[in-house]
């Protein structure tokens, strides 16, 4: 049939498919180019403790420095990544500057000795096989303790091999590393999966914190998932923190940790360690001043 329509349509059809592809190519080396030309950088955001204000750990989360259109944001590549495989080399990369950043910092004394650094791992990387020899390789390499690394995975990327995810998960816990589960309740695993994985912390999506305390439905989810999550033992950090009242309603509910815009955005190692002082410096104000008023 297509064929009785001539030669116009084929060559319409080809020249479609032709600029799809030769974009995706396109994408595709500028992606391979930007590992390469240190395009790639990484952004940190503050997770807080509810209770003190304190800064417990800092999520990586990865940039593209684009030549012509400046900041590009991980929804927008890391699909990509992930089909082509362009993850492995990257997400290796993000896991040894996030520890090498923190290390760092540790040896400059520039923060408390026992802020965690939290790093975003892929399906593809998490069921790689290589995994765990990753981690302990980055580890050795930057000398940073695995007490201080934590990984965080998702629901979603469990559920396409669930035995090989619990057992790597597994080893990864033997080397001393935290597991977070990302986004949790996005997903479709069922709770009673929460009892079998070897993780330390769920974080709650952003989706069920952003409107409360006003939406009584997602209020009810969040009081839920902090209640069984501490029945089984777990820290539970709030994502997607961007006011008072919701901070309010969460510190409430018993949540340990938040993270968010009301906090802090994602920033540059430089300017983390700026806000961190600024901050540092109110707490130590504030306590002074309570001090001075007793
Ligand atoms: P995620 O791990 O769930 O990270 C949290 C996302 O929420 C980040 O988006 C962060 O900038 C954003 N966020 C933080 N606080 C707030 C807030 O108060 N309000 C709102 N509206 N958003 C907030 P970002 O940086 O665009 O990252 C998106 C996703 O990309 C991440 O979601 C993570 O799944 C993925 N990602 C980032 N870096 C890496 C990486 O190195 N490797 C892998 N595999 N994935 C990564
Ligand atoms: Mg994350
Ligand atoms: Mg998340
Ligand atoms: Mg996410």
């Amino acid at each position: 049939r297509v064929k009785d329509q001539g030669k116009n349509h084929y060559q319409f059809y080809d020249s479609n498919m032709s600029a799809l592809a030769e974009y995706r190519i396109h994408l595709e080396t500028s992606l391979y180019r930007a590992l390469h030309e240190h395009q790639l950088l990484l952004h940190y955001q503050p997770q807080v403790d509810v209770q003190t204000g304190d800064i417990i750990g800092l999520e990586a989360l990865i940039r593209w420095q684009h030549p012509q259109e400046g900041i590009i944001g991980p929804n927008t590549f890391i699909p990509l990544l992930e089909e082509t495989g362009l993850i492995m080399p990257v997400g290796e990369w993000a896991l040894y500057s996030a520890c090498a950043q923190r290390q760092q910092w540790y040896q400059q004394r520039n923060l408390p000795p026992y802020t965690s650094i939290s790093v975003n791992l892929s399906v593809r990387q998490l069921l790689s096989g290589n995994i765990v020899h990753t981690v302990k390789k980055v580890l050795s390499v930057t000398g940073l303790a695995p007490q201080l690394l934590d990984l965080e995975i998702t629901e979603s990327m469990l559920m396409e091999d669930i035995k090989f995810a619990i057992q790597e998960l597994g080893h990864l816990k033997k080397l001393g590393v935290s597991i977070s589960m990302d986004d949790f309740g996005t997903g479709y695993s069922s709770l009673s999966y929460l009892k079998k994985l070897p993780i330390d912390t769920v974080k709650i999506d952003r989706s069920f914190i952003e409107d409360l305390p006003n939406d009584v439905d997602a209020a009810s989810i969040v009081r839920a998932i902090i209640g069984l999550a501490h029945s089984l033992g777990l820290n539970v950090i709030a994502e997607g923190v961007e006011n008072e009242r919701a901070l309010a309603f969460l510190k409430s509910l018993g949540c340990d940790y938040c993270q968010g815009y009301l906090f802090s955005p994602p920033l540059v190692a430089d300017e983390l360690l700026i806000k961190f002082n600024k901050l540092k410096h109110q707490a130590f104000i504030e306590s002074s001043l309570s001090t001075f008023h007793h």
